[in-house]
């Protein structure tokens, strides 16, 4: 069991991988990107979120979701009481795919061996909150679908893993508009039942990738 890092320690880390993140080339899509987005957030957050890949605005700034589906992302979090400084914000894929193309298999491979899990053993979040079907794809097994299993939790690994409907497709089909409320709404029941369990999620196993099923 590893004792859990202090919130410096956990920032120190995170500054650490994001300063890696910033000078990466370890795939095709740093050649194109304005600035890499490491992510942005509270280093020991009880939620983090997780997207497909920065789009424009976010690849002019070096921070995720702050285009229109970030807007609406933060709307949503504010309907529950949380500000984008109470979570933790970040992406599968750390650099825009040019003219905001799928991320290959590659290039998500690479950047979550080398990124994404790290940051997640730092923050050990009670709850991962995937957007989208890039990032539901790295928790769910690959016949899952996002119609049918939003807004179920799956408890593993002493978290939850909670498959959300990217915010950018709610903006595209505003029918889903409501399903992405209630789903947000009951992110805030989840965390106050692990809490209540007493469960400290401080000896949860390393994460063990793929082997969720
Ligand atoms: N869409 C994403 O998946 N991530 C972002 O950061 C912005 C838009």
């Amino acid at each position: 069991m590893t004792e859990p890092m202090t919130p410096e320690g956990r920032r120190a880390a995170l500054d650490a991988i994001a300063k890696e993140i910033r000078a990466c080339t370890q795939c095709p899509l740093h050649s194109a990107r304005t600035q890499a987005v490491p992510g942005t957030g509270r280093p020991d957050a009880e939620i983090m979120f997780i997207g497909e890949a920065p789009g424009y605005h976010e690849d002019q700034q070096g921070l995720p979701f702050v285009g229109a589906s970030g807007k609406y992302l933060t709307e949503l979090l504010a309907m529950i009481g949380l500000t984008r400084n109470d979570v933790f914000i970040t992406n599968v894929v750390k650099c825009r795919p040019p003219g905001n193309r799928d991320p290959l298999p590659t290039e998500i491979d690479t950047c979550v061996q080398a990124y994404l899990y790290r940051q997640i053993e730092i923050i050990r979040p009670r709850i991962i909150a995937t957007l989208g079907r890039f990032s539901m794809a790295l928790f769910f097994p690959p016949n899952a679908r996002i119609s049918k299993i939003h807004g179920e939790p799956n408890h593993a690994d002493g978290r939850i893993y909670y498959p959300l409907f990217h915010p950018a497709a709610v903006l595209r089909n505003l029918n889903l508009r409501p399903a992405m409320e209630e789903d947000f709404k009951r992110m805030l029941t989840l965390l106050k039942e692990i809490e209540q369990s007493g469960d400290e999620g401080e000896d949860e196993p390393p994460l063990k990738q793929l082997s969720l099923f």
